[in-house]
């Protein structure tokens, strides 16, 4: 497809995640300017660019479809994106849109070969190197955030990257968010506020580095990232998006400069856990031992057979222990379930 085709499609429909999926491997370079003087600049399938005509301080990636069948953050991204497309909606910052997986998007599955949000951070390019699309696509996506970032006025600015998700499973908490370790800085008052104004309370603080989007963007572009599980996986067309309203809302209002309806932060208004430690299926023989419904943060009792491998069994070692993302699925060697525990952060917030 030619550039001016593109846009002269962009224009008509004023939908690009639709030009996404009719094109999900590529989408050439294309750039032109709203009525109300915002730039957009197309800069792949799935990546495009929106900077308003005087733009704020702030830096915001919104990032959906990492996983091609956690439909309900894209449907969310989309209509935010073709509001602006539209000049129905006018932002005061500058927003890169990433939808990341568009093939997995079109198949309606989490993944065609690799789970993309574990190849972050160079992990792309580790044995046995880029040869996947999936490996491909995350280190192009590394390098339009950094580009987005660097490309930014100077000045004291706010990073940010939201990417949005749904888990598999329920969950006894239907929002909550993976908040990337920091390598012993302070979490963020103001973060945590922001995302109680979407719904999540829920918050995971992580203490290890990570091969996912948010831990790239805290780590390697400074900024406050985040992983956002908005609730369920459902397929496209059949989410009620009235459950992600708090959520959408919250978004709007951030990249437009509108009210936000935050309350300041108290440690009481949130269920925060740390993670203590990583189940990995090693072998074929990786076995969860309860059933396919039971929620993220279920607790059991101590002594409780939670999963066994090949001459391991695994068993609640501690009051209060919670399990979180089980997947008997994944490859051998990755992490199949994770166990955290409620945790305080008293004096390590500012
Ligand atoms: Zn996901």
């Amino acid at each position: 497809m030619k550039p001016e085709e593109l846009l002269q499609q962009l224009q008509q429909a004023a939908d690009f995640l639709k030009l996404t999926l009719a094109h999900p491997d590529f989408l050439p370079f294309a750039s032109y300017q709203l009525e109300n003087g915002t730039d957009i600049q197309i800069w792949d399938t799935g990546v495009i660019y929106c900077q308003p005509k005087q733009s704020g301080q702030q830096d915001i990636v919104l990032s959906s479809g990492v996983h091609g069948n956690e439909t309900a953050p894209v449907e969310l991204c989309s209509e935010l994106l073709n509001d602006v497309l539209a000049g129905k909606l006018l932002l005061t910052e500058r927003v890169l849109f990433l939808f990341g997986n568009p093939p997995a998007m079109n198949a309606g599955v989490r993944e065609i070969q690799d789970n993309l949000n574990r190849l972050f951070s160079g992990h792309h390019s580790k044995e046995p190197g880029v040869q996947s699309a999936e490996r491909e696509r995350a280190k192009k996506l590394e390098t339009y955030v950094l580009k987005f970032f660097e490309d930014a006025p100077q000045g004291l600015r706010e990073r940010k990257l939201y990417d949005l998700h749904t888990a598999i499973r329920g969950s006894r908490f239907e929002k909550f968010v993976v908040y990337p370790f920091l390598h012993g800085k302070n979490w963020s008052k103001n973060q945590f506020e922001f995302l109680k104004a979407c719904g999540a309370n829920t918050v995971l603080l992580m203490q290890t580095p990570a091969s996912t989007f948010s831990y790239f963007a805290a780590q390697s572009c400074n900024a406050h990232g985040f992983t956002i599980e908005l609730g369920k996986a459902r397929p496209f067309g059949q989410n009620d998006m009235s459950r992600f309203a708090d959520a959408a809302a919250a978004f709007r209002a951030l990249i437009s400069g509108g009210e936000l309806a935050t309350t300041e932060f108290n440690e009481a208004d949130f269920n925060l856990y740390e993670v203590r430690r990583s189940i990995d299926k090693t072998t074929e023989a990786f076995t969860l031992h309860f059933a396919d419904n039971i929620e993220n943060f279920t607790t059991f009792g101590v002594g409780t057979l939670l999963a066994s491998d090949e001459g391991v069994e695994y068993k609640v070692e501690v009051e209060g222990e919670a399990i979180i993302f089980p997947n008997p699925k994944v490859a051998i060697g990755q992490r199949a379930m994770l166990m955290v525990k409620p945790v305080s952060v008293t004096g390590k917030v500012s």
